[in-house]
């Protein structure tokens, strides 16, 4: 085994976890995952989570925010608002590249089309997001 082996290769023990003497549980495929909704600190299972783009002050970015049932509803709402009032063209860039990491792309974005156009685009992202056309996921668990 080469150096670059000994220090960057990882060993699968037979749980399939990284073999680094770490405390990482067991992460079944046959277990539904469960997420923390950061609107009323409650757990719940991954399939009754939205995934939505939240305005976050601290970060001056919009963010993937997970809600359940019952906080969703208001919080998309909020970023539909804040979307509507912008005036801002680094705020629709921001937006935009939320959902460029979503691996959701907007053609008019991408080729640089003036943000208010841009903006409607993301409009009707949230529209389709709010009636079920568009569900944004969390993406594969990662090994810790
Ligand atoms: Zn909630």
């Amino acid at each position: 085994m080469g150096l670059f082996d000994r220090f960057f290769k990882r060993k699968k023990d037979k749980d399939g976890n990284a073999a680094q003497g770490g405390t990482a549980a067991n992460i079944s495929p046959e277990l539904e995952r469960h997420v923390f909704c950061s609107g009323c600190f409650t757990v719940f299972p991954e399939s009754k989570i939205h995934l939505i783009p939240f305005y976050n002050d601290t970060l001056r970015n919009y963010v993937t925010t997970y809600r359940c049932d019952s906080c969703w509803l208001d919080d998309i709402d909020e970023t539909r608002k804040r979307l509507e009032l912008t005036e801002s063209s680094s705020e629709i860039a921001l937006a935009a590249e939320f959902f460029k990491r979503h691996a959701v792309f907007i053609h008019e974005y991408l080729r640089g089309d003036p943000p208010e156009e841009v903006k409607g685009d993301l409009l009707r992202l949230i529209d389709l997001i709010q009636t079920g056309g568009l569900k944004l996921s969390i993406g594969k668990t990662e090994q810790m």
